[in-house]
């Protein structure tokens, strides 16, 4: 690998987004540099144990890179298509392994350098331009320089320290998860219980793929009244023997994991989001612990094929849903998505809806009626003119955002900027 400090395209974060724009911006002929402050990629979907993706519309705009995840996935044994036809199952440990090939095949290669373990010391800025700045790996101090730059931190670390301006448009808050994996579970059991409880709702389901005649399953519950769900009497009862407490019912949600016969994701607990108070937030994730500990005790007493589970994952990134979002060129709100409103230079298709995961009972999420689009302005930044937002952080409102921030949206920004950046090129 050859070591230059003098790049096209430096993208800080190596999650969701960032993969995706470090592989087409050196696809594309650009000379690139991922930094990542973990020693593996892919952010959320692999750190957070966020899988699978949401699904979300059939268009193909920008969803080149997402493609190729899901086909050398496939090599790796680490996807699965649902029944739906979502193919975005993958199983997250699997997945750093799979990241790393795709990045690392020899026409990447040639234009990609990858930094783990680095974090940003301090950005050098003349007016309206980033010039260069100063990495920090295992203590080396390492100046790089570049034409571009890419946050794709998903909390707008990068662009706070150049100091953008962020978003302050409302005090509204969503809860933050700890995601968790169980082992060792009885499929077949599971899958027996599961099917006498109710055989064909959407929510909870189960799936045997022809081909392979793997087990697929997700089910969910929430504490939402006005929706009827078939784990909810499960759960009071957990509450009443004292396995539970009232909030571990607030969300509550499971899938197989790709790729193995025994493996359960969580997407739970729910945890309070303080964004602004490091030390409950640091209180939060010890609560958060003993959620996951509850949680494991219930399932393993209620639930028919987890008598002999255990637990194997707790996420190592917490489950941040929205932390910061940056002011950029285009602010991109709720009507916009709503209506969907069509932009010219749109840098994704989709409809996945709002999805605001509130501390309070009886929010449910708000289906979209048409496909949104995204306008690439959204995602360049209104104080620097090398500078662009991909991912979670992007300058849309909270609403919008909440949409806008699910997987297959991220990795379309991050390929849209890069189309964008090897066009402008000069
Ligand atoms: C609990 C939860 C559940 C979700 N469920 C789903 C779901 O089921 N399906 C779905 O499609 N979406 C889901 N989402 C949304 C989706 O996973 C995220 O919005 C998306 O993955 C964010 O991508 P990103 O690129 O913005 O950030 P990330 O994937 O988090 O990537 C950011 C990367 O930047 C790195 N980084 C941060 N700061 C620095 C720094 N200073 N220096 C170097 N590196 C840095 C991080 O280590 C990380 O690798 C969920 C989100 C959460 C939180």
């Amino acid at each position: 690998m050859s070591y230059t400090n003098k790049y096209d395209v430096i993208i800080i974060g190596g999650g969701t987004s960032g993969c995706s724009c470090a592989y087409n911006c050196s696809n594309l002929g650009l000379k690139t540099l991922l930094v990542e402050k973990n020693n593996f990629l892919g952010g959320l979907m692999t750190g957070g144990l966020v899988v699978p993706i949401m699904k979300s519309s059939a268009t193909d705009l920008n969803c080149k890179y997402y493609n190729l995840l899901v086909k050398t996935a496939k090599k790796f044994n680490a996807q699965a298509t649902y029944k739906d036809g979502n193919d975005g199952w993958f199983n997250p440990e699997v997945l750093k392994i799979v990241l790393e090939d795709i990045l690392t095949t020899s026409k990447i290669k040639m234009n990609l350098d990858i930094l783990f373990e680095t974090n940003i010391i301090s950005i050098n800025k003349n007016n309206s331009l980033i010039e260069n700045i100063i990495l920090n790996s295992n203590l080396l101090s390492l100046p790089v320089e570049s034409t571009y730059y890419v946050d794709a931190t998903g909390s707008a670390e990068f662009s706070i320290l150049a100091g953008c301006e962020i978003l302050k448009e409302n005090n509204i808050i969503q809860q933050n998860s700890l995601r968790f994996i169980l082992d060792n579970v009885d499929f077949n059991k599971f899958e027996l219980f599961l099917k006498s409880l109710d055989d064909d709702e959407n929510i909870t389901n189960t799936f045997r793929d022809d081909i392979s005649n793997t087990l697929h399953f997700t089910t969910a519950s929430t504490w939402n009244d006005n929706e009827s769900w078939k784990l909810d009497k499960y759960l009071k009862l957990g509450v009443e023997e004292g396995l539970l407490i009232e909030t571990d019912r607030s969300y509550f949600q499971i899938f197989s994991v790709a790729g193995t016969n025994n493996k359960v994701a969580f997407n739970c607990p729910r945890i309070n989001n303080y964004k602004n108070n490091p030390f409950m937030a640091s209180n939060e994730l010890i609560e958060a612990k003993k959620a996951i500990w509850r949680i494991y005790n219930f399932v393993k007493k209620m639930f028919p094929g987890f008598e002999n589970s255990q637990i194997c994952n707790i996420a190592t990134q917490t489950g941040i849903r929205e932390q910061n979002r940056v002011k950029t060129k285009y602010y991109y709100t709720k009507d916009d998505l709503i209506s969907g409103k069509k932009f010219k230079n749109s840098v994704l298709s989709a409809n996945y809806g709002i999805d605001v995961h509130s501390q309070n009972k009886n929010c449910s999420m708000t289906q979209v009626k048409k496909n949104y689009e995204l306008p690439i302005d959204t995602l360049i930044s209104n104080d620097f003119d090398n500078l662009f937002i991909i991912g979670k952080a992007i300058g849309a409102d909270f609403y919008a955002q909440s949409a806008l921030r699910v997987q297959k949206s991220c990795m379309s920004m991050g390929e849209a900027i890069a189309k964008y950046i090897a066009q402008n090129k000069n």
